[in-house]
């Protein structure tokens, strides 16, 4: 009954780790979903009402989405990230995941190889893995993307579509891609004929250190397409995000939105414009980045305290995760059971590759959970790694 292409996508380990988790009272390490307190209510509400009678809401809308929005982020990015674009090359999509998909609709061919990091984003792995591309994993350490490695692939003659990079706080490692490294990556870009898939839902989220620019500031020859979204900054349930893209890019891209739903829910386009036209979306990330710098130093600190010498962590300036190593022959995935037993729950390091790797990783959300529940959880954690 099924396509070949969705019976090879496995879930099963995703699926394995909710239901573990599901009820109970277990400190969850495990998620990246936002934190539903902090979600702006009253605000929205005052924008609902705002945009409420105007009838234009409630009708279909350009395949591009609605332009005042378009307009907005526009000045958003120019000031946060320093990207430049023009309306034409700014799309409204569901989620950056419908991004990744439509990227993966206009761009990709069956047997066409990406390159993404080693450890990435799963799901964005699998959604390529339904226009059947092949993978090639290279190399993340704590300036990101090792570029150096993917120039040999390159100079070896590896023929690559598509590099799909999360540079900036990356899910899962949490590490941050440096300026020379985005540079050589463009470089690379256009000496070896590829396109870059930068996808940044993390970046704003910055606890520390200084801010850096996106690899699209860095395009000259339009082959970077860029992907952000509203999700973790202000609330992922209208699922709006963007892509940035060429116009030679975006007259395919378009189809592929076209193709997909038309154009993207007006409602929630119109409530977002609303409240950004304000300014209220700039005081909302500054409040997020209040409340999680205080999280991501209590699971840095409890690290420090509780973690046996054989484990190694990475210390992100932002986003939502850290990256654990245990320098030793255990399996991540196989320890989860107990660990959720214990009470506390993680995301197996296996996930995140394509091919072998991650046994003895494993991906640590600081978002969600309390600054006393993230001690206790590290602490049963450390417990159990000590004794594994
Ligand atoms: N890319 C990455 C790296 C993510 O972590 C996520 C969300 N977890 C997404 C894309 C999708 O985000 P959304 O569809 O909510 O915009």
């Amino acid at each position: 009954m099924f396509s070949q292409r969705i019976l090879d996508i496995d879930m099963s380990e995703v699926k394995r780790v909710v239901s573990l988790i599901k009820g109970g009272n277990v400190i969850s390490f495990a998620g990246g979903v936002p934190s539903k307190e902090l979600f702006p209510l009253k605000e929205l509400r005052e924008a609902f009402l705002e945009v409420g009678e105007i009838a234009d809401v409630f009708q279909y809308g350009s395949t591009l989405g609605f332009e005042g929005l378009r307009e907005e982020l526009l000045k958003h990015l120019k000031e946060s990230q320093e990207i430049h674009a023009k309306l034409e090359e700014i799309m409204i999509t569901h989620g950056s995941q419908q991004g990744i998909d439509i990227i993966g609709r206009v761009l990709v061919d069956p047997g066409d190889i990406i390159v993404v990091e080693a450890p990435t984003y799963f799901v964005a792995l699998n959604t390529f893995q339904v226009y059947e591309a092949r993978f090639l994993q290279v190399g993340l350490d704590e300036e990101g993307l090792k570029t150096e490695e993917l120039e040999s692939l390159l100079r070896k003659g590896e023929k690559i579509k598509l590099v799909y990079t999360i540079p900036t706080f990356q899910n899962p490692s949490g590490v941050t891609m440096g300026e020379e490294r985005r540079k050589h990556l463009v470089e690379l870009a256009e000496d070896f004929d590829f396109i870059i898939v930068e996808d940044n839902p993390y970046g704003e989220l910055r606890y520390s250190g200084s801010p850096v620019k996106a690899i699209k500031h860095f395009d000259k020859s339009g082959r970077v397409i860029n992907l952000g979204t509203f999700s973790k900054i202000f609330v992922p349930g209208f699922r709006l995000a963007w892509l940035i893209a060429s116009e030679e890019l975006m007259e395919k891209l378009e189809v592929g939105k076209l193709t997909t739903d038309v154009c993207s829910n007006t409602v929630g386009q119109y409530v977002t414009w609303a409240f950004m036209r304000k300014g209220l979306l700039k005081k909302h990330i500054q409040r997020l980045i209040e409340f999680y710098r205080p999280k991501r130093d209590a699971m840095l600190e409890a690290l420090d305290e509780f973690m046996p010498e054989n484990v190694s962590w990475t210390k992100p300036d932002g986003g939502m995760f850290i990256w654990l190593t245990i320098d030793d022959n255990v399996d991540t995935k196989e320890m989860l059971e107990d660990a959720v037993k214990r009470g506390v729950a993680y995301v197996p390091g296996k996930v995140f590759y394509t091919l072998r790797g991650g046994e003895n990783q494993m991906r640590l959300n600081f978002t969600f959970e309390s600054v006393e529940r993230i001690r206790e959880g590290v602490k049963i954690l450390a417990k159990l790694i000590s004794i594994s």
